[in-house]
């Protein structure tokens, strides 16, 4: 991200990244924390702003040495706590009377009294600044995300059956902003007998195989439900900080790693990615950043659709045939989704195509090897 001068605090912070949740509980904030605090251990500098005015928690999580805020006297800037080699802040420091749930700022407020914190802390020279934003999908965190200049999302859900449905919200949002979500963690995913060591998915498989399958997201984490992430979290100690070399840390370790390789496969530009157009009249297009074309027949691209009204889900059988499809058949709207795969709505009324790049890709791209006689 340029630094952006409009905003005081943020003048020297690099990349700021977005941790959200459709609803409350499902372990946002011990997302946030322990995902700012694997990338400070690959020696980034790092700020974590607990922006969920609602119940802020950064407070329990982390317990900074000392808690009295100073205001930097040239500026006025708040100056920032330390914690485990953090910058941290949080409303939960500023008012402490809400930590005991007596919130009291409603709709639009918010996105400005966030914004403004985020901005108003002196942050100074940072490579992420990981907000933990407040649980939701609606005005607030979509102003927000308005407000301030954020690069990228990571949205956590749990695998119950409707989650996939969160995160496609969640998608959609930060979307409709232009900010590219790039990673899902599927948190409290499964439990790990302690005697056998088996994974137990309790909830099912949940969201992860879909996400993969339909929208081509290659950055999807599975967290366990672990005890210790809740103890070490009560005790003002994440897991990462409690326990750096436990298999749990590692998977925020591949998460951090993941993120920061996206945002800078991002910033370079050169994701190498096609766009989807249509000609109107003519052809669908995967247009690639050099300029390359490779034209696709509409009722083709209409055929290859992998929704569940298309291809049975439990047998992966295409439901809908070609004979079906109206030969003179048009897109009505492409739409990109996230970063890797592009809604489609059709002349047919169909609503529900999501096309991966790699999936287009590999269908359409691919050349056909030779065949020798
Ligand atoms: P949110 O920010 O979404 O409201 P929190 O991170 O505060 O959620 O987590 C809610 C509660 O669940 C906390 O008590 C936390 O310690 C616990 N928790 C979060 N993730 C896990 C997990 N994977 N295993 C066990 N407990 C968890």
């Amino acid at each position: 991200m340029p630094a952006n001068k409009e905003h005081p605090g943020l003048t020297d912070v690099q990349r700021i990244l977005a941790v959200s949740s459709c609803k409350g509980g499902v372990g946002k904030s011990t997302t946030a924390v322990n995902l700012a605090l694997a990338l400070a251990r690959y020696g980034l500098r790092v700020g974590l702003l607990d922006a969920d005015v609602y119940g802020p928690s950064l407070p329990t999580l982390v317990r900074p040495e000392d808690t009295q805020l100073f205001q930097r006297e040239e500026d006025g800037l708040i100056l920032p706590l330390a914690a485990h080699g953090l910058k941290v802040m949080s409303f939960g420091w500023i008012d402490p009377s809400q930590q005991r749930g007596a919130a009291i700022l409603r709709g639009p407020m918010v996105s400005q009294v966030v914004s403004q914190l985020a901005t108003r802390v002196a942050w100074g020279e940072l490579d992420y600044l990981v907000i933990d934003f407040p649980p939701g999908t609606g005005d607030i965190q979509l102003t927000l995300t308005q407000q301030l200049p954020i690069d990228a999302a990571v949205i956590v859900t749990t695998p119950q059956q409707l989650s996939f449905v969160d995160v496609v919200k969640g998608i959609q949002m930060f979307d409709t902003v232009k900010v590219p979500t790039v990673a899902v963690v599927e948190n409290m995913s499964y439990f790990q007998c302690t005697a056998c060591g088996d994974k137990q998915h309790i909830f099912g498989e949940g969201a992860r195989r879909k996400l993969i399958e339909q929208f081509g997201f290659r950055n999807t984490y599975e967290i366990p439900l672990d005890p210790r992430l809740s103890s070490d979290g009560d005790e003002g100690t994440p897991m990462v900080a409690s326990r750096p070399a436990d298999p749990v840390s590692a998977v925020y370790y591949e998460l951090a790693e993941a993120v920061h390789g996206e945002i800078n496969t991002l910033q370079s530009e050169s994701t190498g990615r096609p766009e989807l157009s249509y000609n109107v009249g003519q052809n669908c297009e995967l247009l690639y950043p050099d300029g390359r074309i490779v034209e696709i027949p509409p009722a083709e691209l209409r055929f290859a659709c992998r929704c569940a009204q298309c291809v049975s889900e439990s047998t992966g059988e295409k439901l809908i045939h070609r004979e079906d499809i109206d030969p003179e058949i048009y897109p009505t709207a492409i739409k990109p989704v996230g970063n890797y795969a592009a809604h489609v709505e059709w002349s047919d009324g169909h609503r529900s195509s999501i096309y991966p790049y790699d999936y287009l890709i590999e269908l359409f791209d691919t050349p056909v090897p030779e065949v020798t006689p």
